[in-house]
């Protein structure tokens, strides 16, 4: 949502940014096959509206609305939620909404021009702007990409391909993925394997040690969620929580007042009670 600020940096004023609040629900696993396919709506100006999916984790996802706004606002409200509800409910019959863990809101960027905005700084030479990339922007990002290099920047600079570039991330594996032998001999080979830190997700310490340690490291209680779905599962973090915190403490030598949850200031502890 900030693309339009930064191109009036560059002295580009034809860039006018808004956003468009998301509310999401998110059911449990338990209940991953109650749909089998996406199911949404005929789409409208706005997006395409509310949709009851099956996410690659199996869980179910319930929305997101849509609600323009001039400043950035993540919290959930009783009305989108309700929203998100009664749209889901005229979809499939009895979404199981007991078993929902979280909701969620996000904000997605839409310019006043209504398409993406991919295009050279009038004002500075070689800056190119990407504003505006609405929905599906995050589907479209490789096709972006690949625009940017041939038609914008391979036209200002002459490109060289560095071969030695690997552009294909080694896939993270899951301990719970693994055939009991593959297990036993990475236990034998790293015992932290062998105890369960997150027991929603069945995310061992030796995964969570693992995204610590790389490079880069995962630096935050959030950055290790997100890559190995500890603290993703119905409890939410809170079994598992205060153990990463920890673990994140020991890795980085650093006391546990100062882990934070998503980096800057956002501690979880403020000191010791007993
Ligand atoms: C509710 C919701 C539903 C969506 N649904 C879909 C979908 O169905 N399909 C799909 O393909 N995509 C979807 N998206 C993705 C979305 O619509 C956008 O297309 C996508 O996120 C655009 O990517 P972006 O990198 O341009 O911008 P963003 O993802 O907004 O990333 C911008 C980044 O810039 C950072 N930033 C901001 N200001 C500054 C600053 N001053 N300095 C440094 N960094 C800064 C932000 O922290 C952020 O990380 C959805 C997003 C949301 C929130």
């Amino acid at each position: 949502m900030q693309s339009g600020k930064i191109a009036e940096l560059a002295g580009d004023n034809s860039i006018t940014i808004g956003g468009r609040k998301g509310e999401y629900i998110l059911l449990d696993r338990e209940s991953g096959d109650f749909v089998s396919h996406t199911l949404f709506f005929t789409p409208t100006k706005k997006g395409k509206g509310i949709l009851v999916t099956q996410t690659v984790d199996n869980n179910i996802l319930l929305g997101p609305t849509a609600e323009e706004l001039e400043y950035s606002d993540t919290t959930t409200s009783a009305n989108g939620l309700n929203f998100v509800i009664s749209k889901a409910k005229t979809m499939c019959k009895n979404p199981p909404l007991f078993n929902t863990i979280t909701s969620f809101a996000g904000m997605r960027a839409y310019s006043s021009r209504h398409d993406f905005i991919i295009e050279e700084s009038q004002s500075v030479k070689g800056l190119i702007h990407c504003a505006g990339i609405e929905s599906p922007g995050l589907t479209s990002a490789p096709a972006i990409a690949e625009y940017v290099v041939n038609e914008l920047v391979g036209k200002i600079v002459a490109l060289e391909k560095n071969e030695r570039f690997n552009g294909t991330r080694k896939p993270d594996y899951f301990f719970k993925n693994l055939s009991v032998d593959e297990k036993n001999e990475l236990i034998k080979k790293e015992p932290s394997y062998g105890k369960i830190v997150c027991r929603c997700e069945q995310i061992t310490e030796g995964e969570i040690l693992r995204v610590i340690r790389e490079n880069p490291p995962a630096k935050d209680i959030d950055g290790v969620k997100r890559r190995t779905r500890s603290g993703m599962g119905r409890c939410q973090g809170g079994f598992c929580q205060p153990y990463v915190a920890e673990l994140l403490a020991r890795e980085q030598n650093i006391p546990l007042e100062s882990v934070t949850k998503k980096g800057k200031d956002s501690y979880l502890l403020t000191g010791v009670t007993k």
